[in-house]
């Protein structure tokens, strides 16, 4: 029986962070095996609209475009692109195995690039109204909310992002900030204040949902002066933030608060030739840019590390 391929990187996940390690690792003539994901592939940016603040495309550019080009780009210096779901890990040792479906894979050095999820607001109506009224992700349901009281909840940029796209279909939007001030950046802040279709609910919390199979309604509380009142709303879009994808390999690596731990400024983790990058890291900035810069160094520090792999590289 012949020897398993012992692959010289691999990297799990494949959003900005995932497939700017695979292009720098293509380049270096590493052959990485990106294992994307079976339905995330892409990352959170294959669920955004326009993508305004990347640099080198003054006109803007689709997140899902944005993302096919930087997949093409990796795959043209010979990345291996896999749609498949990474099951378990095992990262001591010089040799590494990952394991997809029924596959075990081994690699010398291992990127993680798993990025985060979507932060739930934790109340049982989020289960209930599922896919009847409850979503996190506006571009992917906005549709079916076509002239019917759509709610956001969240104060920050994406927030204000899901208002601003789902204002073209609702009836009305109403935004649910726990605050009396936003987080996003003024220039998203300044344009979903200027929609006329999007009102704002000041110092408000979703605390119950109701409606007879689909949403219909829900229960908000006032943050400062705990009175409750029912609105309308037939969709619920949640953008309250992330919360880092570690689960995979929570027992072997070291966490910061769900975090991957790196060495700062490198992005080694708590294991010799284990590297990590992107939101699954990043708990401050957060920015398609700054994951891509990250999955770079992700790339370089691997390269350094497969040319001397010592714990002291
Ligand atoms: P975020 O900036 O962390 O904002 C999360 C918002 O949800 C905050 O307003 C927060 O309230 C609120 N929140 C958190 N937990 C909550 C809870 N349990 N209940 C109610 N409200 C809750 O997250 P984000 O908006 O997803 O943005 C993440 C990063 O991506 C940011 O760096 C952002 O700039 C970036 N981003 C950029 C773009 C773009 O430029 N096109 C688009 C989307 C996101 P508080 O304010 O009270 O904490």
């Amino acid at each position: 029986m012949s020897e398993p391929t012992i692959h010289d990187v691999i990297i799990v996940g494949s959003g900005p962070a995932g497939y700017t390690a695979a292009i720098y690792t293509a380049r270096a003539g590493l052959n990485p095996i990106v294992l994307a994901g079976s339905v995330t592939a892409g990352g959170a940016l294959m669920n955004t609209t326009d993508v305004e603040n990347f640099p080198g495309f003054p006109e803007g550019v689709m997140g899902p475009d944005l993302m096919t080009k930087m997949q093409e780009q990796a795959e043209r210096f010979g990345a291996q692109v896999r749609y498949e779901d990474v099951t378990a890990v095992s990262l001591d040792g010089a040799v590494k195995t990952v394991e997809v479906d029924d596959e075990v894979l081994q690699a010398r050095a291992v990127i993680l690039a798993t990025g985060s999820a979507y932060r739930e607001l934790g109340l049982e109506g989020e289960k209930t109204y599922a896919g009847r009224g409850v979503s996190y992700c506006a571009t992917c349901d906005g549709f079916f909310f076509r002239d019917k009281p759509i709610v956001v909840v969240g104060g920050g940029d994406s927030a204000m992002e899901e208002a601003t796209f789902l204002s073209r279909f609702g009836s009305s939007v109403t935004v649910v900030h726990r605050r009396d001030e936003l987080r996003a950046s003024k220039v998203m802040a300044d344009r979903a204040q200027a929609d006329p279709k999007i009102s704002f609910a000041w110092n408000s919390e979703v605390v119950d949902m109701h409606g007879d199979g689909a949403l219909e309604s829900i229960t908000l509380r006032d943050t400062v002066t705990g009175q409750t009142r029912q609105i309308p709303a037939a969709g619920v879009f949640v953008a309250i933030g992330h919360v880092p994808r570690s689960d995979l390999v929570a027992d072997q690596l070291e966490l910061e608060g769900g975090y991957i731990r790196v060495d700062e400024p490198t992005t080694a983790t708590s294991v010799p030739g284990v590297f990590a990058c992107g939101d699954v890291v990043d708990h401050r900035y957060r920015q398609a840019i700054t994951a891509a810069g990250s999955g770079c160094r992700a790339a370089l520090d691997a390269q350094h590390y497969l040319e001397a792999p010592t714990p002291n590289w």
